[in-house]
């Protein structure tokens, strides 16, 4: 797939993104590279993870992955929480994965996403959704909350059934490597991103997993330009940024920043 810049000059954090206190859980999505690290500089406490949720073999998503399994089951000494990924990363396919050792698998639960799959833990529901990305068993996710849903497009590029996919999203997260049209294949660039919330129609969108020329190329405008485009209320995330999710619900529509 070709190496990400981003990833390995650190111009940006690569330690995925955290959800505190869905329905009651906490995971962490995407755990790249410095996501222990990281979840301590910005004051989370990685022992407190019930889960992680990790969608695709590529070493940007997954490489702590084994550590806040660690962290969680506090040393491997406690049965708890829950691994989710894709069938890569749990058994690995061909020569992709697997990502996370069977001896990380012992004390979690485990369950492999698949597009249209319907997974249920407690609460929560989770949603596979399809990608069209290096990995050919990669995934991206719909969580369904009580009082939202989240979804998760993962590394893809746009494809005809991607708006389907994420239907209903209320808060929609989008992996846009590329500004403008720039467009290269497995990935979005934002003039695929803006189409995709065109049809969505989220509360929020946010951009994550911006590559070296959308860094350089003010995303914040990019994220002006996708709203002035639809409407929506779209964000560029910034290292250690934090949303209340259920404020964005509540509020009829925080568009000061514009
Ligand atoms: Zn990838
Ligand atoms: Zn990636």
């Amino acid at each position: 797939m070709g190496v990400d810049f981003a990833t390995i000059t650190q111009k940006r954090m690569t330690g995925g993104f955290r959800l505190d206190d869905v329905d009651g859980k906490n995971l962490h999505i995407d755990p790249g590279p410095g996501a222990l690290v990281r979840s301590y500089q910005f004051g989370l406490n990685p022992l407190k993870l019930d889960g992680v949720l990790i969608t695709h073999s590529h070493t940007d998503h997954y490489t702590d992955g084994e550590v806040l399994i660690e962290a969680f089951t506090r040393g491997m000494t406690r049965k708890k929480g829950v691994v989710l990924g894709s069938l890569s990363v749990i058994e690995g396919y061909k020569q992709w994965g697997p990502c996370i050792s069977s001896y990380h698998l012992s004390k979690p639960d485990y369950e492999i996403i698949k597009p249209d799959k319907m997974i249920k833990w407690d609460n929560l529901k989770i949603k596979g959704t399809k990608t069209i990305h290096g990995d050919p068993t990669g995934v991206g996710f719909q969580l369904k909350l009580k009082n939202m849903n989240i979804s998760y497009t993962s590394d893809t590029e746009y494809f005809n059934e991607l708006p389907q996919y994420h239907d209903g999203a209320d808060i929609l997260i989008g992996s846009v490597i590329r500004p403008k049209s720039d467009r290269i294949p497995g990935h979005m660039c934002v003039d695929d991103f803006a189409k995709l919330v065109e049809e969505v129609s989220p509360k929020l969108a946010i951009m994550t997993h911006l590559g070296m020329k959308m860094i350089m190329n003010d995303p914040e405008e990019e994220a002006r330009r996708i709203h002035k485009k639809t409407g929506t209320w779209v964000m560029a995330a910034r290292d250690g940024m934090k949303i209340d999710l259920n404020e964005v619900m509540g509020s009829q529509q925080s568009l000061d920043e514009y």
